[in-house]
C-alpha cells in the first residue's frame, strides 16, 4: 500500500535534517522529491534541509507542469528525468557532498561507473554510478547532458557538482546516497595512500 503524503513529508523531512546535521548538504544548496500518486513534491527553490518545513515543496505532474504556486528547485529536471526512466524509482534525492564532489572532479574515471568497489555494499545499496559531465548547475546544458545517460546506471555523479540517486521510497535513496558518499570517502583516502598524491590534478 502507497504510504501516506504525510508519512512521505516526514521521510523526506527527516532525511534532509539527518544529511544537514552530518555535514553532507550545505546551506540551501541540496533538494530531494519523491512521487506521490503520480505527481512530484521537490523542495521548494532556496530551502535549507537543516530547517525544511512540509509547506516548502512545489508539486508538479509528470511532465512538469507545476500544480501549486510552490517555486521548485531550479534543479527539478533532473528529478523528471530519473522518474522517467526509472519506473521502479519513487524518491531522488540530490546533495552536493564532499567526497563525491571531491571523487567527481578527478580525471580519467569510468564515465558509467565511476566508483571503485572497495566495499561491496554500495553495489548491494545502489549499484553503478555513472559520470555526467560538467554543465553550469541549472542549465538546459546540463539536463540535456544528464537526459542522454540517466539510463545507463543506476545512480549519477555530476563532474564538479554532486550526486544524484534514486531509491523505491524516500529511506532507500537516503541509504544509497549513504553509501556512495561513504564509498567516495574510502575511495579517496586509498587513493591518497596509494599513490601520495597531495595536490590536485
Ligand atoms: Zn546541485
Amino acid at each position: 500500500m502507497e504510504q501516506t503524503l504525510d508519512t512521505k513529508i516526514k521521510e523526506a523531512i527527516w532525511t534532509a535534517n539527518n544529511l544537514f546535521k552530518r555535514g553532507k548538504a550545505t546551506g540551501s544548496v541540496a533538494n530531494l522529491s519523491f512521487l506521490h500518486e503520480g505527481n512530484m513534491y521537490v523542495t521548494a527553490t532556496g530551502t535549507c534541509f537543516g530547517n525544511l518545513k512540509p509547506e516548502e515543496f512545489a508539486v508538479l505532474d509528470i511532465e512538469g507542469v507545476r500544480l501549486n504556486e510552490t517555486k521548485p528547485s531550479k534543479e527539478w529536471p533532473l528529478h523528471l528525468s530519473v522518474y522517467k526512466a526509472k519506473p521502479d524509482a519513487s524518491a531522488v534525492l540530490h546533495v552536493h557532498s564532499t567526497y563525491s564532489v571531491l571523487w567527481s572532479c578527478l580525471s580519467g574515471l569510468n564515465e558509467s561507473d565511476c566508483m571503485p568497489n572497495h566495499t561491496p555494499y554500495l553495489k548491494m545499496k545502489l549499484g553503478t554510478v555513472g559520470l555526467i559531465p560538467y554543465e553550469k548547475p541549472g542549465s538546459q546544458e546540463l539536463f540535456n547532458a544528464f537526459d542522454k545517460r540517466v539510463h545507463t546506471s543506476d545512480g549519477w555523479l555530476l563532474s564538479h557538482h554532486g550526486p544524484v540517486v534514486p531509491g523505491k521510497g524516500i529511506m532507500e535513496a537516503f541509504y544509497a546516497l549513504e553509501e556512495l558518499e561513504e564509498s567516495a570517502h574510502i575511495a579517496w583516502e586509498l587513493r591518497k595512500l596509494a599513490t601520495g598524491v597531495t595536490r590536485y590534478e
